[in-house]
């Protein structure tokens, strides 16, 4: 009797926007709702829980943008002006006397009266101490006026932005000591394989060195996570069941390796028994296998083991979903066009990101795009993106995500 062997129709492969899409729509299912009052200082990185809104004018009156002379423009008809008071900046200003003009500092309060602003540079101080000024003079000139950077009650940070420098900057311009943000996402990080040894410890035979767990670790502490360090889970069904059961209360299990192939994926099995699990053949490339599933409830994603595909799934995947749990409106990382500095001849099925170094305004890959090649990314500014079908020659305009805009 012949054996009939059914072949499996093979399932198309899914476009990264449809992977980007369903992973956000898991993220908004399962948003992180708990907030926290935190310290200015302890806020970078973090994710505002609450739209900001000025709780007073900026500035909160109109102030001088140089050093130089206030006075009343009506008031000049070209003749010098006697200087009647000298105001710095912090100091309260009397107000102006007609006819005269005041010293005044940046950043100094305008005395009441003053119109106008001319800047040391072109006045000329005359011996009995009159000031003539030597240019023509413009209503408002060199004043900044009362509420020109904020009203009282606008929306100045929205909710659901991550919190930079420059929005930690803005809200203390404001007087804000605190700001309520979303509670870091606690994540378990797992690296599944058999060949893996910790850095530090001597490689036996077969064996390499575990470096997904540092790049994720790390990458999820830049991201404002808490990060649950669970080590490497060996290929071992027992071991697998063992190590999820003692993960406790996080809010996502990111576990690299082992979604390949079937034979050595003791995550996949365990995750099936105690819950569901989704293996989505991914159109990109490196990063093809993806799965993403729960485990008792806790969703897990398990990324690609070799380490430029970990990165390029969990920048272009796990980062935006996680962002978005925490309620991040903007999730896309910025791109920008710029001319490919070599030739990519042949097409292929999936959308190719190439590790890229921006040289003389051009993009240039690196030598080695394997996906085993972590030094390529350690070379590389960035990555280009290569889309499915397209064959970029040189000068022609790719599209580049530089690392700095996954990273943080
Ligand atoms: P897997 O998906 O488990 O078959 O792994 C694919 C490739 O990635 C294999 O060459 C693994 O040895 C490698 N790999 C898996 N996990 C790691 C890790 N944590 N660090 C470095 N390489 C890894
Ligand atoms: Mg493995």
């Amino acid at each position: 009797m012949t054996a009939v062997v059914e072949v499996a129709p093979a399932r198309p492969l899914m476009p990264l926007e449809e992977a980007l899409e369903r992973l956000l729509a898991l993220a908004e299912a399962a948003p992180i709702t708990t907030t926290e009052r935190v310290a200015l200082g302890a806020a970078e990185g973090r994710v505002l829980a609450c739209d900001l809104l000025a709780g007073l004018d900026l500035p909160p009156w109109p102030n001088s943008a140089m050093d130089g002379y206030a006075l009343r423009l009506a008031d000049w008809q070209g003749e010098p002006l006697a200087v009647t008071q000298r105001i710095f900046a912090g100091h309260a200003p009397e107000p102006l006397q007609p006819g005269t003009c005041a010293r005044i500092f940046t950043g100094a309060p305008l005395p009441e009266g003053a119109d106008c602003v001319e800047m040391q540079e072109n006045a000329e101080v005359l011996e009995d101490g009159r000031v003539r000024f030597v240019e023509p003079l413009a209503l408002g000139q060199n004043v900044r006026p009362k509420g020109q950077e904020t009203r009282v009650g606008e929306l100045v940070i929205a909710a659901g932005t991550r919190l930079g420098p420059i929005q930690l900057g803005l809200a203390a311009t404001l007087g804000f000591a605190e700001l309520e943000v979303v509670r870091r996402p606690r994540v378990a990080v797992l690296s599944t394989g058999d060949e893996l040894v910790e850095p530090g410890l001597s490689l036996g035979p077969g064996q390499i060195y575990n470096s997904n767990r540092r790049l994720l670790v790390s990458w999820l502490q830049r991201l404002g996570c808490e990060v649950l360090d669970a080590g490497i889970l060996p290929d071992d069904l027992e071991r697998t069941r063992h190590c999820l059961g003692g993960l406790g209360d996080v809010d996502l299990i990111l576990s690299t390796g082992g979604v390949s192939v079937g034979e050595a994926d003791y995550l996949g099995l365990a995750l099936r028994e105690a819950g569901e699990l989704a293996l989505w053949k991914l159109a990109i490339k490196p990063g093809k296998p993806l799965t993403f599933g729960h485990y008792q409830g806790v969703p897990v994603i398990g990324l690609p083991g070799n380490p430029a595909s970990t990165l390029v799934t969990f920048g272009l995947l796990a980062r935006p979903y996680l962002l978005r749990r925490q309620g991040v409106s903007k999730v896309a990382p910025l791109c920008f066009s710029v001319p490919a500095g070599f030739d990519w001849p042949r097409p292929g099925n999936r959308r190719e990101y190439l590790r890229a170094r921006i040289e003389d305004g051009q993009a240039r890959i690196y030598k080695n795009q394997s996906s085993g090649v972590l030094r390529s990314a350690a070379w590389a500014d960035g990555v280009v993106e290569v889309r499915e079908g397209t064959t970029p020659r040189q000068g022609e305009l790719v599209t580049f995500i530089p690392f700095s805009e996954l990273l943080g």
